[in-house]
């Protein structure tokens, strides 16, 4: 590779590294028992401390590199001056190390748009779920979500003291995605995941009508992806509104680098430009493989219910 890396990378690079920060915040406000809980708009519906600290540490070190980035975070907070040990400023070096795509290596900074999701499964957080839990930096262009990271902070929790914790998964359109190992569900086995905590009858019909050998229900947009690509379910299927821009951008990018898809239940692609509104209204069906199987089993009365934007 010759000349200085490309924006869109060194953006890529940046957000790894901001993410795992991201991460190590998540679990040392878990480890500190002071969760600091609020409800938004009801009970199913929380930030904590570390939704706060986690987005504040994101975006001020994402546009402290880049500062012509718009970033769109999930939590609406005051306007205060960020705390310096809340700013990271490294990359991930194996990340510049590879080459950009050339549709994005001529890409500016004004044309990036970031999504951030500065904790994914809050709920599932404050319960001790803690492998559901995930922090999501999507970057988009021309409103397509073209890279993604990442963070599971709790990853390999369950192995206990001594077990290396957290991991980072990555990935971009044109290059692929790194930091796990793709695995399909095996055979013509559909294995459904869907909500835990944010259920209803469209959401259950809808489930039901894919006929599935299985269903899953866990916490997070993230999570539910990673099982996807680790060959642990087919199908992400939540027929409801619900989910937001910065829940399925990370997520979305990673799934497309790997050859899934990430659509409402229409089987129509979301639009993540600056200006779009945050409600995934049309819900969310993501598969690895055979989208258009799970598309044709949407119930009319899904269809009905949730108009695409
Ligand atoms: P879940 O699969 O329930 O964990 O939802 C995935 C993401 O969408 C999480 O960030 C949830 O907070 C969000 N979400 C889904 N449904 C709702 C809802 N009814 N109210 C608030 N957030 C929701
Ligand atoms: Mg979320
Ligand atoms: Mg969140």
């Amino acid at each position: 590779m010759s000349g200085s890396p490309a924006v869109v990378m060194r953006l890529v690079a940046s957000a790894h590294t901001v993410a795992e920060k991201a991460g190590a915040i998540v679990r040392k406000v878990l480890h500190s028992g002071e969760l600091g809980i609020v409800e938004k708009t009801g009970a199913n519906d929380l930030q904590t401390l570390a939704d706060r600290l986690a987005q504040q540490s994101i975006c001020a070190s994402l546009s402290r590199s880049f500062p012509k980035i718009t970033i769109i975070g999930e939590e609406e907070l005051p306007a205060e001056e960020i705390k310096e040990d809340l700013i990271e400023g490294g990359h991930s070096e194996e990340i510049l190390q590879k080459t950009c795509p050339a549709e994005y290596s001529g890409l500016k900074e004004e044309e990036l748009v970031v999504w951030v999701d500065p904790l994914d499964g809050t709920k599932e957080y404050t319960e001790g779920l803690l492998d559901n839990v995930t922090v999501l930096i999507g970057i988009a262009y021309k409103g397509r979500a073209i890279a993604g990271v990442i963070n599971q902070p709790f990853f390999n929790y369950q192995l206990g003291a001594g077990a290396s914790l957290g991991r980072t998964i990555w990935g971009m359109l044109g290059l692929g995605a790194f930091g796990f190992q793709l695995q399909e569900v095996p055979g013509d086995k559909r294995i459904v995941t869907t909500t835990r905590s944010h259920s209803n009858k469209l959401v259950t019909d809808c489930v039901i009508a894919m006929e599935p050998h299985e269903i899953i229900k866990v916490g997070g947009a993230g999570n539910k992806i990673i099982q996807l690509v680790e060959g642990k379910a087919s199908a992400y299927v939540f027929a409801s509104p619900g989910c937001k821009k910065w829940d399925t951008c990370a997520p979305e990018a990673i799934l497309h680098a790997v050859g899934g898809k990430l659509t409402d239940m229409h089987g129509n692609a979301y639009c993540y430009n600056a200006n779009v509104k945050h409600m995934n209204s049309a819900g969310v069906l993501a598969t690895l493989r055979n989208h258009e199987y799970y598309v044709s089993r949407v119930p009319q009365s899904v269809l009905q219910a949730l108009k695409s934007d």
